[in-house]
Order: C-alpha cells, then structure tokens, then sequence
C-alpha cells in the first residue's frame, strides 16, 4: 500500500500483519518510490519474512494467568467483589483485579490496561524528565499512545507519544524509546547525526534494538 503524506519529507517503510506501507511524500516521483522500495528491499524482505513466521500471542485474561511488567512477570489474582477497586500490584508480584464477575475475561483486560496505563505514564513522564536535562533539551509533553505497530513518534510542536504497551519491557527499553523520540527533536530523520545523538546518550542501544526486534511483536500483541 502507497500512502502520501503533504509533510512528509523521506519516504520510510512499515510492514505489519497486513503487510508493506510505503510513506512517501506528496510530490514524490513513481521512480523515486520504486528506487527507495529497491534500496530497501532487503530490510523489506526481512520484515515480511519475519511478520509470516509471527504467531501471535494469545493473552488469557483470568485468574493464574501471567503478563509482563518491567521486563519481570506479574501473575494475575482475581479478587471477587462488588466494590470495584483499581488493579494493584503486592510485594509477591500478584496483580490484584477486582472484579464483580470473576469470569469476564473483558472486565479483567480492562483493569490490566487501565493499570499498565497509569504506571506507563508515570513511567515515561519521569524518564522524558531524566533524559531532557542530560540531552539539554526542554521536556516535551507527553501522550499515551496505543498503536500496534509504533514504539513512539514526536512531532514539531514537542510532543511525544509513547506506546504504552512499552511497560512491559524492561526499563533499559523505555529508556532507549525515549532517547530516540527526543534525539528526533534535533533530527527528525534517521541520519547520521540522529544515530550520533542516540549512541552519546544511549550507547548500548543495539542491544536494546534487537530485543525490540525479537520480542517487540510480543509486546504489542497484548
Ligand atoms: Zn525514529
């Protein structure tokens, strides 16, 4: 699929479950697209390949059953009662859900989300926080949000968007997110000198790119 953006100024790929999208520039030429596809054929290829092989996760939502936080597992504990109380997490790493009907898978994904949530944003907020005063830049705000297929984004007006599915990968992959959402508020590309700022602030962040690379489908499945 071909799509054109007025503002966009490269074009870049994403492929997903649905397969290739190509974001091109408004103007962009036929042959300019083709070329690009051809330059990047083989990272395509790669993408497709790996989106054929993905078996996607299949979460249950009940009593016993176990997600991720912060890279560590947290066991799901349902609690019965008509009193609703939001999600909380004990010392044993149990997630508390209450809710009146112990066997709505619905009820208790909800909770889990409105969980992962709140301490997603509490998460991201004090990390943009940390990361703008050594990168020297004045924190953007930040949204909460809920793509499939995107980590993050930002944008000229210095705002930030982090996926909340983030939380449950380790904290060191929060930290490489955010990082390259605020190296992009001095570049907004992938060049050179983006790669520099990312590797100055964040220097183990292949290691963390090919942990997205493996698991980020797992990730973002929930
Ligand atoms: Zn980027």
């Amino acid at each position: 699929m071909l799509k054109r953006t007025k503002r966009r100024r490269s074009i870049a790929f994403t492929v997903d479950g649905n397969g290739l999208v190509v974001h091109a520039p408004w103007k962009a030429s036929e042959v300019r697209i083709e070329r690009s596809i051809d330059e990047s054929a083989k990272w395509i290829i790669k993408k497709i390949d790996e989106w054929s092989n993905h078996k996607p996760r299949v979460q249950r939502w009940a009593d016993g059953e176990r997600i991720a936080y912060l890279g560590r597992t947290v066991t799901i504990q349902i609690v019965s009662d008509a009193i609703i109380v939001p999600a909380v997490l004990a010392d044993d790493w149990r997630l508390r859900i209450t809710v009146a009907d112990s066997g709505s898978e619905t009820r208790i994904r909800e909770a889990a989300i409105a969980w992962y949530r709140r301490h997603a944003a509490r998460n991201f907020i004090e990390r943009i926080a940390h990361y703008s005063s050594t990168m020297l830049l004045r924190p953007p705000r930040m949204f909460l949000s809920n793509a499939r297929t995107q980590w993050g984004s930002c944008n000229a007006k210095s705002e930030l968007r982090l996926n909340w599915r983030l939380i449950q990968a380790p904290q060191n992959v929060v930290d490489y997110v955010v990082v390259h959402e605020l190296a992009h508020l001095t570049e907004m590309n992938h060049s050179k000198r983006f790669w520099k700022i990312v590797e100055r602030h964040f220097p183990s962040h292949m290691q963390v790119r090919k942990h997205l690379n493996e698991h980020g489908h797992w990730y973002l499945d929930i």
